[in-house]
């Protein structure tokens, strides 16, 4: 696939955020009237400015947007710092003015002084209360295989399709991190958790429908955590994930390039269907921090509660599979992932389906989950 082909992927299919055509000075104006607590003229628009997840918009979350919960913020002014600081990251690798620029950091400055950095859900007093290992759920139950019904014998329904890899590794964080002691998984989910509580707040933020522990500032290079980790006195979480980043390439190839580590409080969260992105020119997104560079593939490893990872056939321009008629429903499919699994895919498989992490039924009945994804770059 060229870059050309790349660039025209849907925005709502890659793990990055709509393009947002707003302009520097739109973005000032609201940063202004935010930091001197002004009401706002205008009606938060309809148009999802979530930073990083591109999934629907569920009534829930809907609601939430509307919603002025005694005082505090809501998350359209999450998303207005989240997009402003990620629109500094960018313009410092664009050439934007000096001015400009630093123009803007005194606004995300005065915005974090107001606590406007920290997302609603993302305090560290909730994530202490959630993220325990005593409350993390085993969940194992038939899971539904939808075919494309149209034809049996539809593209689609072909397991697995000319260059594809796609596995799951039951134990695969145990056996990592075994030097680590018999329960990598839970000594992991431990040392992530108390580390999002040892930095500073606001490195737990909300991605769609689902939150993302990173640096500080966002970047989600391996570099930038393990800084900010080796700052707060975390060396073993540190040990930890630089374990995990020397197994992953031994064990898949490649060079690890980015990391992602989401937090899942509850059944209730979710990450949208999406393909990753392999290639920096797929960054078109103006309110991205992610640096992500070419990759053979992801890895991502689950500690914590059981959730299904819904995989879908895809017979779009992207993808190699072909339709079996203008009838075709396509494939889904649903699988287990479970504390200390491994699931892997390489880029043709990615080309050819998406992934996500649907909200499960009854949700607040499901514990919390991490899942540590490395993608894997060829250089
Ligand atoms: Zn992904
Ligand atoms: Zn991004
Ligand atoms: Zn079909």
């Amino acid at each position: 696939m060229d870059n050309n082909v790349r660039h025209k992927l849907k925005a709502e299919q890659l793990d990055v955020p709509l393009l947002l055509l707003l302009d520097w000075q739109h973005l000032y104006n609201r940063a202004i009237r935010q930091a001197s607590r002004l009401p706002k003229l205008e009606a938060p628009p309809e148009a999802s400015e979530d930073v990083h997840d591109t999934g629907p918009t569920d009534e829930k979350s809907r609601e939430g947007k509307q919603k002025k919960n005694n005082g505090k913020r809501s998350e359209q002014e999450d998303a207005d710092y989240d997009m402003l600081l990620a629109q500094v990251t960018k313009s410092k690798t664009a050439g934007v003015d000096r001015e400009h620029i630093e123009f803007a950091e005194e606004r995300l400055r005065e915005m974090r002084k107001q606590g406007m950095h920290v997302n609603e859900g993302c305090n560290k007093e909730n994530l202490r209360e959630l993220m325990q290992w005593g409350k993390v759920t085993r969940c194992e139950s038939t899971v539904d295989n939808e075919p494309c019904k149209a034809m049996p014998d539809c593209p689609c329904n072909e397991e697995v399709n000319c260059g594809e890899v796609l596995q799951i590794v039951p134990n695969a964080v145990q056996q990592c991190l075994r030097e680590f002691g018999p329960e990598g998984d839970r000594e992991l989910f431990d040392e992530l958790s108390g580390s999002a509580s040892a930095v500073e707040e606001g490195s737990v933020w909300k991605a769609g429908g689902k939150l993302i522990f990173s640096a500080f500032d966002r970047n989600q290079s391996v570099q930038a955590l393990t800084r900010m980790l080796n700052n707060a006195g975390r060396t073993r979480c540190v040990r930890m994930l630089m374990q995990m980043v020397k197994y992953s390439e031994a064990e898949y190839g490649g060079y690890v390039t980015a990391i992602q580590i989401n937090f899942h409080l509850t059944g209730e969260s979710f990450h949208a269907q999406h393909r990753d992105i392999y290639s920096a020119k797929q960054r078109a997104g103006p309110s991205c921090t992610c640096t992500f560079k070419k990759c053979v593939g992801t890895v991502c490893y689950t500690v914590g509660s059981s959730r299904q990872c819904l995989l879908e056939t895809m017979t779009d321009t992207f993808s190699a599979i072909k339709p079996c008629g203008a009838d075709c429903t396509g494939r889904r499919e649903r699988r287990w992932l479970h504390s200390g699994d491994a699931m892997y895919f390489n880029e043709a498989w990615n080309a050819n389906h998406t992934h996500g992490i649907p909200a499960m039924e009854n949700g607040q009945d499901t514990g919390p989950r991490i899942s540590v994804a490395f993608l894997l770059g060829a250089e």
